[in-house]
């Protein structure tokens, strides 16, 4: 999997780092130093995080874990975090503690955070909650962070890139029905943009209902330079080098 992302051009992975839950968030880092220095595959940094749906299980261990792993330089990011209203797996109260514990580990180690919002069907309340919570807590600290698989509004993404924030689309942007997020995806500009699979989850067309994998960013890649009417290369490199500038670390063995 890792050798065919790389024949698509990936260079590197920013592999998400909650595990089944906090107690295998340690697992993207392990993943991260199997492979360190292998030819032919891509380089693999890692995030370690609580995501909402798993919120419930974030006693003190599981937050003292998360602090450990964010000494380790591999570990750039805090995430996925955030607050998920349309499952609902733990109470929204703890959600919201969570994420603003998590925030403040975040900010002890000046790393940024990848952001996890899904609201209940047909409203935006996680996105107001998850919006005032970074404005709050988090803008303060100029370390900015990424809506990740963005599916909001368009004033939410206005919102987040005024505290400094990257706006990210997954595969769904490949979706028929994705409209708004193919209209997010035109407008947001070039310098606040990133592209991702969600892997292993939304599979892009003409891949869908099969495990999502690296290699298919190039199908987001191509469905965002598309309804941006710019070459699928520029979206390539405008991301990977908004990647790489906002995680202050140096592109090596770049295709
Ligand atoms: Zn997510």
């Amino acid at each position: 999997m890792l050798q065919r992302a790389y024949r698509e051009g990936v260079r590197t992975i920013l592999s998400i780092g909650i595990g089944e839950g906090p107690d295998t968030m340690h697992q993207a880092l392990e993943l991260s130093r199997h492979y360190a220095g292998r030819p032919g595959i891509p380089r693999i940094v890692v995030s370690a995080g609580i995501h909402p749906h798993e919120a419930q299980l974030a006693d003190q261990p599981a937050l003292d874990k998360l602090d450990r792993l964010l000494a380790s330089p591999e570990v750039i990011a805090v995430g996925e975090i955030g607050l998920d209203y349309f499952y609902d797996h733990s109470p929204r109260e703890q959600q919201k503690q969570v994420f603003t514990q998590q925030m403040e580990i975040a900010a002890a180690h000046r790393k940024p955070i990848i952001i996890h919002c899904r609201p209940s069907e047909g409203s935006t309340n996680a996105w107001d909650d998850t919006l005032a919570l970074i404005e709050a807590q988090w803008s303060a600290t100029s370390l900015g962070g990424i809506l990740h698989c963005f599916t909001g509004e368009w004033t939410h993404a206005q919102r987040a890139m005024d505290c400094g924030f990257l706006i990210s689309f997954a595969g769904n942007v490949t979706f028929p029905k994705a409209e708004s997020i193919r209209d997010a995806a035109a407008r947001v500009p070039q310098e606040s943009m990133l592209i991702e699979t969600d892997a292993p989850f939304l599979a892009p067309v003409p891949y869908r209902g099969k495990r999502n994998e690296p290699a298919w960013v190039a199908r987001v890649a191509d469905k965002v330079a598309e309804v941006r009417g710019v070459p699928a290369e520029t979206i390539a490199c405008s991301t990977a080098n908004n990647f790489f500038r906002f995680f202050g670390i140096a592109p090596q063995d770049k295709p």
